[in-house]
Protein backbone atom coordinates (compact mmCIF):
# COMPACT_ATOMS: atom_id res chain seq x y z
CA UNK A 1 0.00 0.00 0.00
CA UNK A 2 1.45 2.97 -1.09
CA UNK A 3 2.01 5.98 2.20
CA UNK A 4 -0.89 9.36 1.57
CA UNK A 5 1.47 11.21 3.75
CA UNK A 6 3.06 13.82 1.71
CA UNK A 7 5.95 13.05 2.81
CA UNK A 8 7.90 9.01 3.17
CA UNK A 9 7.03 8.14 6.79
CA UNK A 10 8.69 5.10 8.50
CA UNK A 11 5.85 3.07 9.22
CA UNK A 12 4.66 2.35 5.66
CA UNK A 13 8.40 1.64 4.51
CA UNK A 14 9.07 -1.21 7.19
CA UNK A 15 5.96 -2.47 6.07
CA UNK A 16 6.47 -2.46 1.73
CA UNK A 17 10.62 -3.16 3.13
CA UNK A 18 10.08 -6.13 5.10
CA UNK A 19 6.67 -7.40 4.18
CA UNK A 20 5.58 -7.21 8.27
CA UNK A 21 5.41 -4.95 11.13
CA UNK A 22 9.21 -4.01 12.59
CA UNK A 23 9.95 -2.92 15.80
CA UNK A 24 13.11 -1.52 17.58
CA UNK A 25 15.17 -2.82 20.13
CA UNK A 26 17.32 -0.94 21.87
CA UNK A 27 20.64 -1.91 23.23
CA UNK A 28 22.86 -0.19 25.25
CA UNK A 29 27.08 -1.71 24.60
CA UNK A 30 27.80 0.39 27.40
CA UNK A 31 30.51 2.49 24.89
CA UNK A 32 31.55 6.40 25.01
CA UNK A 33 32.63 8.81 22.73
CA UNK A 34 35.32 11.15 21.66
CA UNK A 35 33.77 14.41 23.44
CA UNK A 36 33.39 12.67 26.37
CA UNK A 37 36.46 10.80 27.21
CA UNK A 38 38.88 13.49 26.37
CA UNK A 39 40.01 12.67 23.04
CA UNK A 40 38.09 15.87 21.57
CA UNK A 41 36.06 17.19 24.82
CA UNK A 42 35.03 16.79 27.67
CA UNK A 43 31.71 16.65 28.96
CA UNK A 44 29.76 16.15 25.97
CA UNK A 45 27.85 18.29 23.52
CA UNK A 46 25.95 20.68 24.90
CA UNK A 47 22.27 19.09 24.52
CA UNK A 48 23.41 15.62 25.23
CA UNK A 49 22.12 14.13 28.72
CA UNK A 50 25.10 12.03 29.67
CA UNK A 51 22.19 9.06 31.21
CA UNK A 52 19.77 9.46 28.73
CA UNK A 53 22.14 8.83 26.11
CA UNK A 54 23.42 5.45 27.91
CA UNK A 55 25.06 4.25 30.72
CA UNK A 56 28.50 4.72 29.48
CA UNK A 57 29.53 1.25 31.25
CA UNK A 58 30.68 -0.98 28.78
CA UNK A 59 28.71 -4.49 28.97
CA UNK A 60 30.11 -7.54 28.02
CA UNK A 61 28.84 -9.86 25.50
CA UNK A 62 26.55 -11.84 28.04
CA UNK A 63 24.91 -8.54 29.19
CA UNK A 64 24.27 -7.70 25.86
CA UNK A 65 22.75 -11.12 24.80
CA UNK A 66 20.30 -10.92 27.71
CA UNK A 67 19.36 -7.13 27.12
CA UNK A 68 18.63 -8.15 23.07
CA UNK A 69 16.92 -11.49 24.05
CA UNK A 70 14.48 -9.73 26.31
CA UNK A 71 13.81 -7.14 23.63
CA UNK A 72 13.10 -10.23 21.07
CA UNK A 73 10.52 -11.61 23.60
CA UNK A 74 9.00 -8.02 24.76
CA UNK A 75 8.34 -7.74 20.97
CA UNK A 76 6.89 -11.39 20.29
CA UNK A 77 4.39 -10.83 23.41
CA UNK A 78 3.19 -7.85 21.44
CA UNK A 79 3.12 -9.19 17.88
CA UNK A 80 4.14 -12.72 17.34
CA UNK A 81 4.97 -12.13 14.05
CA UNK A 82 6.94 -9.13 13.96
CA UNK A 83 10.39 -8.58 12.94
CA UNK A 84 13.11 -6.72 14.77
CA UNK A 85 15.29 -3.58 14.26
CA UNK A 86 18.59 -4.21 16.63
CA UNK A 87 19.55 -0.81 17.64
CA UNK A 88 22.65 -0.24 19.18
CA UNK A 89 21.69 3.18 20.49
CA UNK A 90 23.75 4.75 22.76
CA UNK A 91 26.85 6.64 22.26
CA UNK A 92 29.19 6.35 19.40
CA UNK A 93 28.98 2.69 18.93
CA UNK A 94 32.16 2.06 16.64
CA UNK A 95 34.00 4.15 19.02
CA UNK A 96 35.72 1.09 20.09
CA UNK A 97 38.18 -1.76 19.08
CA UNK A 98 37.85 -4.18 16.41
CA UNK A 99 37.69 -6.91 18.36
CA UNK A 100 35.01 -4.97 20.73
CA UNK A 101 32.83 -4.14 17.80
CA UNK A 102 32.84 -7.90 16.41
CA UNK A 103 31.73 -9.69 19.95
CA UNK A 104 29.27 -6.72 20.14
CA UNK A 105 27.50 -7.06 16.90
CA UNK A 106 27.99 -10.54 17.11
CA UNK A 107 24.83 -10.68 19.42
CA UNK A 108 22.70 -10.31 16.35
CA UNK A 109 24.31 -13.72 15.24
CA UNK A 110 21.48 -16.24 16.64
CA UNK A 111 18.70 -13.81 15.09
CA UNK A 112 19.67 -13.03 11.50
CA UNK A 113 17.74 -13.96 8.45
CA UNK A 114 14.53 -12.32 10.03
CA UNK A 115 14.04 -14.71 12.76
CA UNK A 116 13.24 -12.36 13.91
CA UNK A 117 16.12 -9.80 13.47
CA UNK A 118 15.55 -8.13 10.00
CA UNK A 119 17.83 -5.51 9.90
CA UNK A 120 20.81 -3.71 12.43
CA UNK A 121 20.84 -0.14 13.25
CA UNK A 122 24.35 1.72 14.63
CA UNK A 123 24.50 4.98 15.75
CA UNK A 124 28.34 6.64 16.04
CA UNK A 125 29.52 9.85 14.74
CA UNK A 126 31.03 10.62 11.93
CA UNK A 127 34.32 10.93 12.58
CA UNK A 128 34.00 7.33 14.83
CA UNK A 129 34.24 5.20 11.65
CA UNK A 130 38.15 3.94 11.30
CA UNK A 131 38.27 1.77 8.17
CA UNK A 132 38.52 -1.42 10.10
CA UNK A 133 35.04 -0.44 11.74
CA UNK A 134 33.72 -0.43 8.03
CA UNK A 135 35.12 -3.81 7.21
CA UNK A 136 33.12 -5.10 10.99
CA UNK A 137 29.86 -3.36 9.46
CA UNK A 138 30.31 -4.29 5.59
CA UNK A 139 30.90 -8.22 6.64
CA UNK A 140 27.91 -8.21 8.82
CA UNK A 141 25.82 -6.42 5.77
CA UNK A 142 26.49 -9.75 3.88
CA UNK A 143 23.88 -11.26 6.21
CA UNK A 144 21.40 -8.32 6.88
CA UNK A 145 20.70 -5.17 6.62
CA UNK A 146 22.44 -2.65 8.57
CA UNK A 147 21.95 0.78 9.04
CA UNK A 148 24.45 3.49 10.38
CA UNK A 149 23.34 6.60 12.41
CA UNK A 150 25.50 9.25 11.98
CA UNK A 151 24.54 13.11 13.57
CA UNK A 152 25.03 15.89 11.19
CA UNK A 153 22.81 17.80 13.42
CA UNK A 154 23.66 21.60 11.48
CA UNK A 155 25.20 21.53 8.40
CA UNK A 156 27.45 24.85 9.70
CA UNK A 157 30.66 24.39 11.12
CA UNK A 158 30.34 27.27 13.33
CA UNK A 159 27.27 26.20 15.23
CA UNK A 160 28.59 22.31 15.12
CA UNK A 161 31.30 24.33 17.26
CA UNK A 162 29.50 25.96 19.63
CA UNK A 163 27.58 22.89 20.39
CA UNK A 164 30.82 21.11 20.94
CA UNK A 165 30.23 18.67 18.37
CA UNK A 166 33.53 18.87 17.09
CA UNK A 167 33.33 17.46 13.53
CA UNK A 168 32.37 19.47 10.61
CA UNK A 169 29.82 19.11 8.15
CA UNK A 170 32.68 17.67 5.82
CA UNK A 171 33.25 15.04 8.36
CA UNK A 172 29.66 13.73 7.85
CA UNK A 173 29.96 14.17 4.20
CA UNK A 174 33.02 11.72 3.56
CA UNK A 175 31.68 9.56 6.53
CA UNK A 176 28.16 8.92 4.56
CA UNK A 177 30.43 8.33 1.34
CA UNK A 178 32.40 5.63 3.11
CA UNK A 179 29.37 4.03 4.43
CA UNK A 180 27.82 3.82 1.01
CA UNK A 181 31.13 2.54 -0.62
CA UNK A 182 31.05 -0.26 1.84
CA UNK A 183 27.13 -1.43 1.01
CA UNK A 184 26.29 0.49 4.16
CA UNK A 185 22.72 2.32 4.43
CA UNK A 186 22.98 5.61 6.40
CA UNK A 187 20.51 7.39 8.33
CA UNK A 188 21.16 11.23 8.96
CA UNK A 189 20.12 12.87 12.00
CA UNK A 190 19.31 16.97 12.29
CA UNK A 191 18.15 19.12 14.69
CA UNK A 192 16.53 22.26 14.28
CA UNK A 193 16.85 25.49 16.38
CA UNK A 194 20.23 25.02 17.86
CA UNK A 195 21.50 28.12 19.16
CA UNK A 196 22.57 30.57 15.87
CA UNK A 197 21.54 28.05 13.11
CA UNK A 198 17.91 29.59 12.61
CA UNK A 199 15.43 28.86 9.70
CA UNK A 200 18.50 28.88 6.90
CA UNK A 201 19.98 26.54 9.01
CA UNK A 202 16.90 24.33 8.98
CA UNK A 203 17.18 24.27 5.04
CA UNK A 204 20.58 24.14 4.53
CA UNK A 205 20.96 21.03 7.53
CA UNK A 206 18.14 19.58 4.69
CA UNK A 207 19.63 20.08 1.41
CA UNK A 208 23.08 18.62 3.15
CA UNK A 209 21.05 15.35 3.64
CA UNK A 210 19.72 15.66 0.54
CA UNK A 211 22.73 16.03 -1.50
CA UNK A 212 24.61 13.05 0.47
CA UNK A 213 21.79 10.69 -0.64
CA UNK A 214 21.46 9.25 3.32
CA UNK A 215 18.58 6.61 3.27
CA UNK A 216 16.78 8.23 6.33
CA UNK A 217 16.74 10.95 8.18
CA UNK A 218 15.57 11.79 11.92
CA UNK A 219 14.97 15.15 12.87
CA UNK A 220 13.66 16.50 16.00
CA UNK A 221 13.69 20.12 17.71
CA UNK A 222 16.03 21.18 20.38
CA UNK A 223 15.11 20.19 23.68
CA UNK A 224 16.93 21.31 27.10
CA UNK A 225 17.13 17.81 29.02
CA UNK A 226 17.93 18.25 32.73
CA UNK A 227 21.88 17.77 33.24
CA UNK A 228 23.00 19.01 30.25
CA UNK A 229 24.65 22.00 29.53
CA UNK A 230 22.09 23.70 27.87
CA UNK A 231 20.32 23.67 31.24
CA UNK A 232 22.63 25.73 32.85
CA UNK A 233 22.46 28.61 29.37
CA UNK A 234 18.22 27.91 29.42
CA UNK A 235 18.45 28.86 33.55
CA UNK A 236 20.21 31.70 33.07
CA UNK A 237 17.58 32.61 30.08
CA UNK A 238 20.50 33.20 27.60
CA UNK A 239 18.88 30.09 25.29
CA UNK A 240 15.10 30.45 23.59
CA UNK A 241 13.95 26.61 22.65
CA UNK A 242 10.86 26.85 19.43
CA UNK A 243 7.54 26.98 20.18
CA UNK A 244 5.10 24.13 18.71
CA UNK A 245 4.14 26.19 15.81
CA UNK A 246 7.59 27.75 14.69
CA UNK A 247 8.70 24.11 14.94
CA UNK A 248 6.03 23.12 12.71
CA UNK A 249 6.98 25.91 9.83
CA UNK A 250 10.89 24.78 9.98
CA UNK A 251 10.07 21.33 9.66
CA UNK A 252 7.84 22.00 6.72
CA UNK A 253 10.93 23.97 4.93
CA UNK A 254 12.72 20.66 5.85
CA UNK A 255 10.83 17.93 5.00
CA UNK A 256 9.99 20.40 1.11
CA UNK A 257 14.02 20.05 0.68
CA UNK A 258 14.58 16.25 1.47
CA UNK A 259 14.85 13.77 -1.61
CA UNK A 260 11.69 12.41 -2.40
CA UNK A 261 12.72 8.96 -1.24
CA UNK A 262 14.84 9.63 1.79
CA UNK A 263 12.47 7.59 4.59
CA UNK A 264 11.78 10.18 7.39
CA UNK A 265 12.51 7.96 10.19
CA UNK A 266 11.75 10.64 12.76
CA UNK A 267 10.41 14.35 12.86
CA UNK A 268 10.11 15.05 16.50
CA UNK A 269 12.51 14.18 19.92
CA UNK A 270 11.22 11.52 22.29
CA UNK A 271 12.56 12.90 25.96
CA UNK A 272 10.54 12.10 28.59
CA UNK A 273 8.39 15.19 30.51
CA UNK A 274 10.30 14.96 33.62
CA UNK A 275 13.69 14.93 31.70
CA UNK A 276 12.54 17.75 29.50
CA UNK A 277 12.79 21.27 30.79
CA UNK A 278 12.13 22.83 27.89
CA UNK A 279 9.74 22.94 25.45
CA UNK A 280 6.76 21.21 27.38
CA UNK A 281 4.47 21.28 24.40
CA UNK A 282 3.50 18.30 23.47
CA UNK A 283 5.93 16.44 21.66
CA UNK A 284 4.12 13.18 20.50
CA UNK A 285 4.69 12.06 17.38
CA UNK A 286 1.39 11.36 15.91
CA UNK A 287 0.63 15.10 16.99
CA UNK A 288 3.22 16.86 15.20
CA UNK A 289 2.84 14.50 12.18
CA UNK A 290 -0.58 15.51 11.65
CA UNK A 291 0.38 19.79 12.14
CA UNK A 292 3.21 18.55 9.75
CA UNK A 293 0.54 17.19 7.39
CA UNK A 294 -1.87 19.54 7.58
CA UNK A 295 0.97 22.44 7.22
CA UNK A 296 2.35 20.74 4.11
CA UNK A 297 -1.35 20.57 2.61
CA UNK A 298 -1.81 24.32 3.41
CA UNK A 299 1.09 25.12 1.04
CA UNK A 300 0.28 22.71 -1.38
CA UNK A 301 3.70 21.29 -1.29
CA UNK A 302 5.46 17.46 -0.29
CA UNK A 303 8.53 16.40 0.44
CA UNK A 304 10.87 16.95 -2.14
CA UNK A 305 9.29 20.02 -3.68
CA UNK A 306 11.74 22.61 -2.97
CA UNK A 307 15.26 20.42 -3.36
CA UNK A 308 18.13 22.98 -3.83
CA UNK A 309 18.87 20.95 -6.71
CA UNK A 310 15.67 21.70 -8.67
CA UNK A 311 16.32 25.55 -7.66
CA UNK A 312 19.56 24.99 -9.49
CA UNK A 313 17.68 23.87 -12.10
S1 LIG B 1 25.44 13.41 21.59
FE1 LIG B 1 26.68 11.64 21.00
S2 LIG B 1 28.65 12.58 20.40
FE2 LIG B 1 27.57 14.10 21.61
S3 LIG B 1 28.30 13.79 23.72
FE3 LIG B 1 26.39 12.63 23.48
S4 LIG B 1 27.08 10.57 22.95
FE4 LIG B 1 28.82 11.95 22.57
Amino acid sequence: MSDPAPFRSLRPWLLERFGRPVHRVALDAGSTCPNRDGSKGFGGCVYCDVEGSGTGALKTGAELEEQLAAGIRRVARRDAEGGVIAYFQSYSNTYVERARLREVLGVVEPYLGGDPVVAVSVATRPDTLPPEALEELARLAERTEVWIELGLEAADDRVLDDIKRYHTVDDFRWAVERCHDAGLSVIGHAILGLPGDGREGARRTADVLAETGVAGVKVHNLMVLRRTQLEKQWREGALEVLDADTYVQWLADFVERLAPEQVLHRVTGDAPIEERLAPRWDLHKNAIRERLVAELARRGTRQGSTRASSHRG
